[in-house]
């Protein structure tokens, strides 16, 4: 556990972001007064480190907090409690002032390229943006930095040119990459960055990313929804369920062998690239609860096929079960009664 808030080194590789306890809750309001009446549970103590060259895969359904956990690990939102870690330093209360030089260091590729592409600036101007904003080259020397930077991500020199409408949905993520990585950040949230995008074209950008992980040593956040895409870029997945990390471990345990019911429920869903093979889908009862008034005791004991009385009221605590392998479920632990 000790690595995963620490700033430590692994097989030569430091260790980009910890997060630790990481915790987003938002106030519910009502009325004129606007008085609150709850809490959305959104991200609910949450710990885990990326090192250099590493992909931490999340995924989990809709509403599950990834998302939310994505903006507050780059401060796009200002966290309830825990503590984020970038580089050895503390960013968790730092003003939107001090965390100018950080930001440079953390940047997001969003799922729906169009809109997070400002339609009025030709794409090479949108790339050059943020090198004039903290004025790091200019004239000739940005030109060519830019154009680099096209050619780099496989986009070419006279696509500078166009707008964004211009560009096909594969080629405007090439773009929103191009800017994600003009600053030469250490850490890339990439938040369903392929999800928009036609299967085939999912891999091209895929390969791109893992490709440019490998030339600048890059540290990438995951989120999707999609387990077969994330399994052919992480190297460990972190499978959320309502606010919380229930299982995380190295992407080859968690695929051969999950050990929370729902990482099992998850992985029974994924098509199997063999028509002779079978797999046993579970299918999980009612739907996700509310975030607003999650279940007491694990939240997934409404959902779960193998409910024991405890989880009904004790949290479980995510805890170590084989080397590296992490998993929040009584049934991993000596406290769950037959
Ligand atoms: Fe299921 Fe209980 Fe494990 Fe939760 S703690 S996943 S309800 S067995």
């Amino acid at each position: 556990m000790a690595e995963w808030a620490g700033n430590g080194e692994n097989n030569g590789k430091r260790t980009v972001l910890s997060v630790r306890d990481l915790t987003m809750h938002f106030p519910v309001k009502h009325g004129l007064f606007g008085q609150v009446s709850g809490h959305v549970y959104a991200v609910d103590g949450v710990s885990f480190s990326i090192r250099e060259g590493e992909t931490l895969g999340v995924v989990g359904e809709s509403g599950c907090g990834k998302t939310t956990l994505g903006k507050t690990v780059l401060r796009l939102l200002a966290p309830t409690a825990g503590q984020i870690v970038l580089r050895g330093q503390d960013i968790t209360r730092r003003s939107d002032r001090q965390m100018r030089e950080q930001r440079r260091q953390m940047q997001m590729v969003f799922q729906d390229p169009y809109s997070s592409l400002n339609p009025r600036m030709p794409c090479g101007q949108i790339v050059a943006e943020p090198l004039e904003i903290y004025d790091l080259v200019s004239g000739r020397e940005k030109d060519e930095l830019v154009t680099s930077l096209f050619e780099r991500v496989g986009l070419s020199a006279d696509q500078k040119a166009r707008y964004p409408h211009q560009l096909s949905g594969g080629q405007r993520q090439r773009l929103g990459i191009a800017r994600a990585l003009a600053l030469n950040p250490s850490l890339i949230v990439a938040d369903e960055p392929v999800s928009a995008l036609d299967v085939s074209v999912q891999a091209q950008v895929i390969n791109l990313l893992k490709d440019l992980q490998r030339e600048f040593n890059l540290a990438y956040l995951f989120i999707s929804h999609d387990l077969a895409v994330v399994e052919h870029i992480s190297h460990r997945i972190a499978v959320m369920y309502l606010g919380k990390v229930v299982e995380i471990a190295d992407k080859r345990a968690l695929f051969s062998s999950p050990l929370h019911p729902y990482s099992e429920a998850l992985l029974s869903a994924v098509p199997v690239p063999d028509p002779g093979a079978k797999r046993d889908q579970i299918i999980l009862r009612g739907d996700v609860p509310s975030p607003i008034n999650p279940p007491p005791g694990c939240a997934f004991h409404t959902r779960c096929p193998y409910v024991k009385d405890i989880c009904r009221t004790e949290v479980p605590a995510l805890q170590e079960v084989t080397e590296g392998h992490f998993a929040a479920c009584h049934l991993r632990t000596s406290a769950a009664p037959d």
